[in-house]
């Protein structure tokens, strides 16, 4: 029974994140039904904070 560093490469079957139609970054958690990187599914107003500014849809939004 292996439980440390030889068996975490074991851990990639499951899908967490898949491409997100909004942002185009894989971080739409398929169980949760939003994404994590934007806030696709969960609100309409895309997730932004003063501390991140990144692109979505290669254009870069910065904290107003
Ligand atoms: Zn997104």
């Amino acid at each position: 029974m292996t439980k440390g560093t030889p068996s975490m490469g074991k851990r990639s079957n499951k899908v967490t994140h898949i491409k997100c139609r909004r942002c185009g970054r894989v971080a739409f958690n398929v169980s949760k039904g939003y994404c994590v990187a934007c806030g696709y599914g969960r609100s309409s107003r895309i997730r932004r904070y003063s501390w991140s500014s990144r692109k979505v849809n290669r254009v870069r939004l910065p904290s107003k």
